[in-house]
Formats: structure tokens, sequence, C-alpha cells
């Protein structure tokens, strides 16, 4: 067999042969890794995908050398990203690039890890010497405020600590919002030294304790459990729709601890990092070391390591993890738990493969005889109608663990208020006594603002300027913390200008409330709340996620801020209050699942509300208290939401009951994505008819100097997928190669 079919990691459609040296070709065998030439002088690490000798009508290079002694892959997950290719119209290397951790895909050695961390140095690590490092530092407010923030990661000289907690170079940074010239003045000064430390990838945070056993079900959720098992028996995916705190995840434990005993492995997605930290730790109280996490905020080398584990003879028995985790390898998968089902985190929207995780990872049990179960309090209407319609199992758990009540939610009428002038900044009367009387009887409050940074936007007072992105169509959000104007869809960030760049006027404010200014608020007018902020930008590394989430949970903190992050499957005991500011900047976005997100997130927010002891509050603030989807988040009542949602969507030819492909045309020039979009527009006409609408210019027309055109392909269930998808894929290629349309990007979005 002298010749290979391989993939590259680059966005080339389809695969590419080389000749393999007589010496090799024993050794090679699918799944296995090699170095190849392309072009010129480059050099790639590619994937053996099939061997065979039939000898191609061109000249073909030869495979350079074998990287591997067995194979990487193991077959099912090659047919895996094969479906993924073909099905989300991505090219296959694209699904390599997604698909391997970065160390398998680029030359070059592993190092073993080191971390940087800074520490106080000797001389100050006593009361004593406390003072007077801060006595030094009287002058310079720039570095005692890092200084400070230091103590303050550290939890220095705290009654209960005897010795600091370590506090990675890269948190102090981010915490501190500086750079590493700032932290040099202190390290200079002989107060703060750094030291590296080589540390463990695997098995991270230690487990405490011997392991516990999983808890006994309640008579309702054993029930569930039965019911599961029994729907197991027929059908591949069952949905589990409980209530939110009805102990989905004790009912989880119970299966995976089954399926252990079974001998197979466990995959258990979930939709966000930040979920992760908090499973983590309630899954290893019982799984201890059996229990493997992965996900994007884990190094290159770490993933590299957690793959080779799943390919050794002592693999991980479960994996938990965001999206990626479910392109790890599985010898003996059982079982795949998909929590929070309903996120659309699990779908990645950029770059291609634009896959979703759900579909992908049912596809991938499927492939391997695995079962699949769904869990959430607020099922996707996708899900909800194929459990509908006998495609799932469907089990229902309607009560609390406990029989705890869900919150009440009471609606604020947000525009009424503002009329009688009753509004404090973003929050009502009623919210705000909400807050004070909680934070005194010692309990702890959730504020939900679907907007990070200061203010969405700032504006001329005088002639109603507003700066925008130079390189997309939108307006820039002020981040008071950093001084500076940002671009959301970018990243690019501007000085805040001190006049109106087109009328020298000095009076530029900020219109509309981010979390950032949530935040100040709520400091002025509670100077005592211990108060904390999750969003993207307190985020960014990994040890902020656990220490915020552990900082709220053990009670140091006492109210939370944050975006979409807290609406997410968090279980924090204390929360007695939940503020909902703005439901309608969530009721108001131009999609057709807007109505399902902010229906999700209001649920699942309030969620959070009163999981333990007494019964939790909810105050849904809204200039629109009479929407009927209002009522159904004040009722809790998903199945008339279900309801009028699956009206809608059958009318307006919206899945489940239409397939949705999008169609994207990119370009640097305006007119020239405007003409080749209406030209692509009328040749899909042709083959599809009324199926097709647009083209569109998109809400954001504009996003990293490239104009964007959008056409909407709706697809009856029962249309021959397949050739749709090769007449777009036609149409794609033959205007690529036009002439006229050079740096034409045009690719595709299945099930948007
Ligand atoms: P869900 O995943 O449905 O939101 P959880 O599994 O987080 O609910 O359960 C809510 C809380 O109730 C958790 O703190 C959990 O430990 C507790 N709980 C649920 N079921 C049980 C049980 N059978 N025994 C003891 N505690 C339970
Ligand atoms: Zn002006
Ligand atoms: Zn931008």
């Amino acid at each position: 067999m002298p010749y290979a079919d391989v993939i590259l990691p680059l966005p080339l459609p389809g695969t590419f042969t080389y000749a393999l040296p007589s010496a090799w070709e024993d050794r090679v065998r699918v799944g296995m890794r090699v170095l190849v030439p392309l072009g010129k002088s480059k050099h790639y690490i590619a994937i053996v995908v099939a061997l065979h000798d039939h000898k191609p009508d061109f000249d073909c290079k030869e495979i350079q050398e074998v990287l591997d002694e067995a194979p990487i892959l193991l077959p099912h997950q090659l047919t895996l990203w094969r479906w993924m290719s073909d099905y989300y119209m991505a090219p296959f290397g694209d699904v390599m690039t997604a698909a391997l951790p970065g160390g398998l895909k680029t030359v070059g050695k592993y190092r073993p890890k080191k971390e940087s961390y800074v520490r106080l140095a000797d001389p100050y690590r006593s009361p004593e010497g406390l003072n007077i490092a801060k006595n030094m530092l009287l002058r310079a407010q720039r570095q005692q405020e890092v200084f400070e923030t230091y103590l303050r990661l550290a939890h220095t000289g705290e009654a209960e600590n005897e010795n600091d907690h370590e506090v990675t170079k890269e948190e102090l940074l981010n915490e501190a919002h500086t750079n590493m010239p700032m932290l040099k003045n202190l390290i200079d000064r002989g107060i703060l030294e750094t030291y590296d430390k080589e540390v463990g990838r695997l098995n991270t945070g230690a487990v405490a304790g011997p392991l516990q056993s999983v808890k006994a079900l309640s008579p309702a959720q054993q029930q569930a459990y039965d019911a599961i098992h029994q729907q197991f028996n027929e059908k591949q995916v069952v949905l589990l729709h409980g209530v939110t705190s009805s102990g989905k995840t004790e009912i989880y434990l119970h299966l995976i601890e089954e399926t252990l005993k079974a001998g197979k492995q466990v995959l258990y997605l979930l939709p966000e990092i930040a979920l992760t930290v908090q499973m983590m730790t309630r899954l290893q109280r019982v799984l201890g070391h059996q229990l493997g996490i992965y996900h994007s905020k884990y190094s290159d080398a770490e993933r590299v390591e957690i793959w080779k584990k799943q390919l050794s003879d002592e693999p991980y028995s479960v994996i938990l993890g965001a999206r990626s985790a479910l392109f790890l390898p599985f010898r003996n998968l059982g079982l795949v738990i998909i929590d929070e089902e309903h996120e659309t985190s699990f779908k990645q929207q950029d770059p291609a493969p634009r896959y979703h995780a759900r579909s992908s990872a049912i596809m991938l049990a499927h492939e391997v005889g695995a079962k699949v179960l769904l869990g959430t309090a607020t099922p996707s209407m996708e899900s909800y109608y194929n459990a509908q319609t006998g495609k799932y199992g469907l089990v229902t758990l309607s009560e609390r663990y406990q029989g705890i009540e869900l919150p009440e939610i009471e609606v604020v009428d947000v525009k009424d208020l503002r009329h009688r002038k009753m509004m404090t900044g973003a929050f009502s009367p009623q919210l705000l006594t909400a807050i004070r009387k909680t934070l005194a009887e010692g309990n702890q409050v959730i504020l939900f603002q679907n907007r990070r940074g200061f203010a969405p936007m700032i504006e001329c007072r005088v002639c109603g300027w507003t700066p925008k992105c130079q390189n997309c169509d939108v307006s820039l959000t002020l981040h008071k913390r950093l001084n500076l104007l940002v671009c959301h869809y970018c990243g690019t960030t501007y000085r805040v200008p001190d006049v109106c760049p087109n009328c020298g006027s000095t009076e530029l404010s900020g219109r509309g409330y981010g979390t950032e200014k949530i935040e100040d608020q709520i400091r002025d007018l509670f100077p005592e709340a211990r108060v904390a902020r999750m969003d993207l930008d307190t985020t960014r590394s990994r040890h902020a996620y656990s220490r915020l989430i552990n900082d709220f949970s053990s009670g140091r903190t006492n109210l939370l801020i944050g975006t979409q992050m807290v609406t997410k499957g968090l279980d924090f005991e204390r929360v007695k209050v939940v503020g909902i500011l703005d439901a309608d900047a969530m009721l108001n976005q131009p999609d057709f699942r807007a109505y399902e997100h902010a229906f999700t997130m209001m649920s699942q927010v309030a969620g959070r509300a009163g999981r333990k002891g007494s019964r939790g509050k909810v105050f849904l603030q809204t200039k629109n208290p009479d929407l009927p989807v209002i009522h159904q988040v004040v009722s809790h009542d998903f199945p008339a939401f279900y309801h009028d949602q699956m009206e809608e969507r059958s009318y307006f030819h919206y899945p489940p009951f239409y397939h949705l492909i999008d169609v994207y045309l990119r370009h640097p020039k305006e007119p020239v994505v405007e003409q080749a979009a209406r030209e692509l527009g009328a040749q899909l006409r042709q083959w599809f008819g009324a199926r097709v609408l647009g083209p569109d210019k998109p809400v954001v027309g504009r996003v990293r100097t490239l104009s964007i055109r959008k056409i909407v392909l709706k697809l009856e269930n029962g249309i021959d997928r397949r050739k749709v998808r090769e007449y777009l894929h036609y149409a794609q290629t033959t205007m690529g190669k036009d002439p006229r349309y050079g740096a034409l990007q045009i690719f595709f979005d299945v099930d948007p």
C-alpha cells in the first residue's frame, strides 16, 4: 500500500495524497500523524485517513516522517470528523484544527509546565514587615493598589489562613488591571518576588479526604431515574426536563456510577467553562481521580497529556468538559450527559467548523452505541419537539429537592417607575429594599445584567455624536476601569476622547448600563456589601473563575453581579434574592430565538434563588410587563411558552419545522460583496426558489474591516440535504474562482 491520504490542518476541502516510502509501509496506520511537505518549503503535521495503492494522476510527494508509534485517533473519531465536515459544510482540515490540541498538530517539543507565581519577599512576611511595606508605598498609589490586590488574592493575614494562598503572576496582573512594568517596580523594591513552579498538569485540584458515596435519591428522583432507565431500553437519547434545583446532578451521579460499574466511560458536557469549576468539585468528591477535566482554558500541553492518557490503558473513566471534550478519544464510551442542553454556547460560532456540540455528541454516541442524557430546566425548542414527537425519550421532574417552592417572581414596571422618578439608577425601590434586607440577614444576592463594560455607548450631549469602531459597524463600549473604549466585536481599544471630535463640546456621557456601572452604583448604595462581578472581563484566567465562585459559595462575597454567566447551573445555598435588571434588552434581539433565550435566561437565573431552606424571591424589571413571555416566566409555565413558540416557528418557517442554513459572504469592499451577494442570491433562487431569503445586510454589517451579507435558506424537513449541500459547495467554488470576486469569502452556518 504505497499511498496515504491525509488531512492537513488547513481550511482546504478534502484530503491529500502522499507517497509512502516502502520502509514505513508496515509501520503506518490510519489515525497516525505524519510530517508532509506542502508547496515549496512548508511542512505540516497531517493525519492519515486512508492507505491504498491507487497511484494518483499527479506526481505526489513523499511523507517525510512518521510521528507516532500507534494511532492517536480511534476509527470512530475519524467517522465523526467526516460527519462534521460534511454536515456543517466545513473543510475537513478545519475539523482537524478544532479537534486536536495544538501540541498534537504543531512541530515542536513539549516542555514541562512551569507557572510563574508572586509572593511577599522574606523580610515582609510578618505583620510588622507588612506594615513597613505598606508605609514604603504610601506615595506610590498605583503600586499600592497592586500590592493591596496581591494581599487580597493571597488572603494575607486573615485569621483562618496560616499560609498565604499562592497567587500566579497572570492572576495578579489581571486582577490589578496592570502590566509587568508596574509589578516590576514592586519586585525591584524588594517587596514582592516571583518564583516558578512546575505544576502537574493532570489531577488538578487535590481531592480532599476520602471519597463520598453518591447521595440517596428522593422518591421523586428515584422515579425519574427509573424512568430514564426504562426509556433507554428503547431510545438512544432521553431528555430529562427537571425544574431548577430538582437534583438533576444527583441523578447524573447515580447514572455515572452505574456506567462505571459496567466498565464503561462517561462524557459529561457543560456549556460553559465557568460551570466546570463548581461541577468539578462536586464530581470529584464522588469520583476522585477517575475524573478528568478538559476544556480550552487548559494549556495545549495539558490537553495533550489528557489526550494521551485517554489512549492509554488507564484512561479517566469520566471526562467533564466544555464542547471540545467530545473530540477526545474514548475507547469505551457508555454514556454522554449533556447538562444545560438548551445552552447556545454549545454551538460554535466562529471559526469553522460551526458545529453544535449537542448534535455532534449525539452522533458520536450513536457511532459507539452509547446512550445520551440531555438535562435542563428549560429545554431547547428542538429537543423538546424531538421528545414530544417520540424521537427522544422524555422524563419530567417537576418538584425541587425537599419540596422547596420555586421562587416567587415579582414583575417590576420600570417604565412607570421612571415616569414617577422612583428609580435609583438601574434599581427599583422594591429591589433595593430586598437587597438591603437580604444582606442584613446574612444572605446573598445575584444581579443579572446582560451587558459587560460600563456603558454600552457614549454620546455627545450637544450634537449626538457617538464613537464607532473603525473596523466594525458598532458603537464602542466604555470600560471605565481600563479607561478605554472597546469594540466588543473585534476587541480594538480606543482612548476616551476629552472633547467631542465633531463639535468640541466636553459633554460626553455614557448611555445604558453595563455590569461595571451596576457594580459602581451598588458600591455607592451598599458600602457594606462584599461585591463581586462575573463577566468576560473578570474571568480571563482559569483561576479567576474558581476564585469568584469559591468566594461566593464560601460567603466571602455576598453580592454577585454578572452577565449571562451567572444564569447558568450554579448551585449556591444562600442566595435569597435575584434581580433581573433589564429583561427588555434580551427580548429585543433581532433573532428568531430571542424569546427562547430570554425565557431561558430569566428562568435559569431565577432558579439560582432559594435553593436551600426558605423560598427565594426574584425581581424582574421590564418596560413590557404585559408580554405573555413575562407571565410565562413568572408562572414557571414552560408548556405555555413552548406552545406559543411552536406556533410562531411553524408560521414563520423556523426550526424545528424547517432546517436553516445561513450563507455568509465577506469582502473588504462593500460594493463587491453587495454585487456578489446579489448574484449568489439569484443563483440560489433558481435552484431553491422561495426557500431563499435575502441577501441582507446583517445588523452588524461590517466586522474586522470586512463587509458582510447574509442569505438564509429555509429548508423543509424531508428535503434531500445532500443535494442542497452539493449545490451550495458548487456555488461557493465557482464564485471563488471568479476574477471579479478575488478575496471573497463564502461560508455556511448550518443550524444557526
Ligand atoms: P439541579 O441540577 O436540578 O439544578 P442539583 O442537583 O444542583 O439540582 O440539586 C440542588 C441541591 O440539592 C444541591 O445542593 C444538591 O446537592 C441537593 N440535593 C439534590 N438531591 C439531593 C439528594 N437526593 N440528597 C441530598 N441532597 C440533594
Ligand atoms: Zn458633539
Ligand atoms: Zn471593531
